[in-house]
């Protein structure tokens, strides 16, 4: 276990120089203060979980100290927001403190949100919110327990500094930690800027650092692009499969890794809907949940554009052709397994397929009928269900053709069944009306409702005891909550 000042940097991206950031210091928050740590997080650290509670930790990640070997660097990227281009992005609120390795010897980025003004923060403040700081931390942690790639959350740090939004807000922290920070508009950026060595030391630093099973390849660069398609296929996937909407699918919050970033407006799915947009300025439904599917193919197709000077048009096409069958055959062999299904049969597809519509047309919990559905025998467990349909019949039919199913499936007891099941079923997940009370509770100055749902959304798959109330639908006034970009 080391102490905070015991970690060791190695700032690989800084020492790609100034046309790829730009040495800024952190600006200090007023009282920082502790809302809430991941002691996962704070593993890949090897840093000791009391350490949180320490004067030092809320000074360090709310702007006030720096390490001596801390290089805190804004980086410059592009990207594609909502289908136009947009020439410069970059970390208009974000400083990328520096790389860490663990003892394990992996590499995690220190990069803290909401740190103040950088060369692009354009219009904006540099500030985070402690409402958007919050919905960060506890999504990637969530998501991580889920087992769906995501950057990090180490700690929020709250403050008393005024930020306007649409009304007077506190100043917040954020520190998030990922492998890397990369994204699809950095490649764009040096794309468009027709910088092609700076675009080829990019292409290196991620290759060799992030891709090196792909340096032993004939074409390296393309079986990078590859491998980025294949995540990004295996990602989405994982969204989809789960009811994760994202929101902000710009190609500026695209991670070359594959990985959940940059959170907006997100949401998990309460009532199942195909259509849903959980950002409530995406007018048009660009980032419906349905959408994130051909959307994550669109973002691909932006960055193969950004790849053309080193890879074949060809070789590119074909790559991305590999993305809707891989996404495909990802997509169904997690809903097989939601399903409680151990083997593959041709018409898996339309089971799912059927009963998403039922669950659409009926605004089914999306994520308590999978758990119930495990609770005990198909059976009995369709036959419990069968109260939150409308289309009876309908139910009733699909009802059928998945008791006979299940019953070529296997022969497994219902105690296995349950166990497999509830495996990868979780009964809790960050629903936009927890993360709401949690942040109305911290706003006021109680961060207990944040830790607790925190420690509840680590083990989601675990039924806790006396912690009913995180399993529930929302109530009406949690339904329809309007989240807007404005964090
Ligand atoms: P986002 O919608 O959070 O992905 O941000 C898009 C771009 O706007 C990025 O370049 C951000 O750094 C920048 N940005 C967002 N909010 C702020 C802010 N409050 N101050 C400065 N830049 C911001
Ligand atoms: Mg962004």
């Amino acid at each position: 276990m080391k102490a905070l000042d015991e970690l060791i940097f190695d700032n690989r991206f800084a020492r790609l120089g100034d046309a790829f950031s730009t040495h800024v210091l952190p600006e200090p928050l007023d009282n920082p203060r502790l809302v809430v740590a991941s002691n996962a997080a704070m593993a890949l650290l090897d840093l000791d979980p009391a350490v949180a509670e320490t004067p030092l930790f809320a000074e360090i990640f709310g702007g006030h100290k720096l390490w001596a070997e801390a290089e805190p660097r804004a980086m410059v990227y592009s990207g594609h927001q909502f289908g136009g281009y947009t020439p410069q992005l970059g970390d208009g609120r974000g400083l990328l403190l520096g790389e860490v390795y663990n003892q394990a010897g992996e590499h995690w980025d220190l990069h803290l949100k909401g740190a103040g003004q950088t060369p692009y923060s354009r219009m904006g403040d540099g500030r985070a919110v402690l409402r958007s700081s919050i919905r960060e931390f506890l999504a990637s942690e969530a998501l991580h327990a889920l087992g769906i790639p995501s950057s990090r959350a180490l700690c929020v740090i709250g403050s008393d500094t005024p930020v306007w939004r649409e009304k007077q807000e506190r100043g917040a922290m954020v520190l998030r930690m990922a492998r890397s920070h990369i994204r699809f508009g950095h490649f764009e950026y040096f794309y468009y800027t027709k910088k092609p060595e700076q675009q080829k030391a990019l292409a290196e630093h991620v290759l060799s650092l992030h891709y090196p099973e792909c340096q032993e390849q004939p074409e390296p660069y393309l079986a990078m692009f590859r491998a980025i398609v294949e995540r990004n296929a295996e990602l989405i996937a994982k969204w989809q499969a789960y009811g994760f909407c994202h929101g902000v699918m710009n190609t500026d919050n695209m991670s070359i890794l594959g990985i959940t970033f940059d959170f907006g407006p997100f949401a998990f799915l309460d009532d199942f809907d195909a259509h849903f947009v959980c950002n409530h300025s995406d007018h048009e439904g660009r980032y419906s949940f349905s959408n994130q599917v051909p959307i994550g193919q669109w973002n691909l197709s932006a960055l193969a554009q950004a790849l053309t000077p080193f890879i074949s048009v060809e070789a590119l096409t074909e790559a991305l052709g590999l993305y809707l069958p891989l996404y495909q055959a990802n997509y169904l062999d997690l809903m097989r397994r939601r399903l409680g299904l151990t083997s593959a049969e041709d018409d898996d597809q339309k089971l799912v397929e059927r009963l998403l519509k039922l669950m659409q047309n009926s605004g089914v919990d999306y994520t308590l009928f999978f758990r119930r559905l495990g609770d005990e025998s198909a059976a009995l467990a369709v036959a419990k269900l069968r109260d939150d349909f409308v289309d009876l019949a309908g139910f009733d039919a699909w009802a059928e053709l998945y008791k006979a199913r299940v019953e070529r499936d296997g022969d497994y007891s219902e105690e296995q069944r349950r166990e497999r099941m509830h495996a990868v079923n979780p009964l809790y997940i960050l629903r936009n009306y927890l993360a709401q009370n949690a942040i109305t509770a911290a706003e006021s100055g109680d961060y207990s409702e944040v830790r607790r749902l925190h420690e509840v959304l680590s083990k989601p798959f675990e039924e806790q005891a006396g912690m009913e109330q995180y399993a529930q639908r929302p109530p009406d006034w949690g339904k329809h909550l309007e989240i807007s970009c404005s964090s």
